[in-house]
């Protein structure tokens, strides 16, 4: 069997290629072993996967989606939106110690309402 991508011999190959990222969620849709070589699953692993799972965008994804890690955790809302406080009817979501939002007095009460 030869690599679709390198179309090297990959016969000795053992790594199972998930067509959407494992880190994604994706836990049975994948190629029958051989299909991608062990080198090339490994290479977009670190080289492709992980620079994009570091992505704000892709943290945010995953903890909303609840989707755990390979060892069975799920990334905090804080370290992906900030904190969040409540605060005279008012909700400020901060970063790193950097208000990225504040949501006036009705606009809270429509969301606290919403909870
Ligand atoms: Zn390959």
């Amino acid at each position: 069997m030869r690599c679709i991508f390198c179309k090297q011999d990959s016969s000795g190959s053992r790594s199972v290629e998930h067509i959407v990222p494992e880190s994604l969620g994706n836990k049975s849709h994948v190629l029958p072993t051989g299909v991608v070589c062990d080198r090339c699953n490994q290479y977009f692993a670190l080289k492709i996967e992980k620079v994009l799972l570091e992505q704000e965008f892709f943290k945010n994804l995953r903890h909303r989606n609840a989707i755990e890690s390979k060892r069975g955790r799920i990334s905090p809302s804080e370290k992906v939106l900030g904190t969040i406080t409540f605060s005279e009817g008012e909700i400020y979501i901060s970063n790193k110690g950097m208000n990225v939002v504040t949501v006036d007095p009705l606009s809270a009460q429509f969301i606290m309402s919403e909870w």
